[in-house]
């Protein structure tokens, strides 16, 4: 069996490039808003887990009564 040696690049992107892309990862902070329940900062879109409202309701307790 032939076998073919082909020049072959050590790595597919440069440090620099690899560096250059990680440069733009940033830690974002998370949106936080009060709730309007307990008024204690909780993110948006999510069920309080201070007081477990979310829409007005009480959706934890009415979870752990079933
Ligand atoms: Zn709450």
């Amino acid at each position: 069996m032939e076998v073919l040696q082909v020049a072959n690049p050590k790595r597919k992107w440069s440090k620099a490039r690899t560096g250059k892309r990680r440069s733009q990862w940033k830690l974002s902070a998370p949106t936080l808003v009060s709730c309007p329940q307990c008024h204690k900062l909780t993110t948006p879109h999510r069920v309080c887990m201070e007081c477990g409202y979310y829409d007005g309701k009480d959706v934890l307790k009415k979870a752990e009564a079933k």
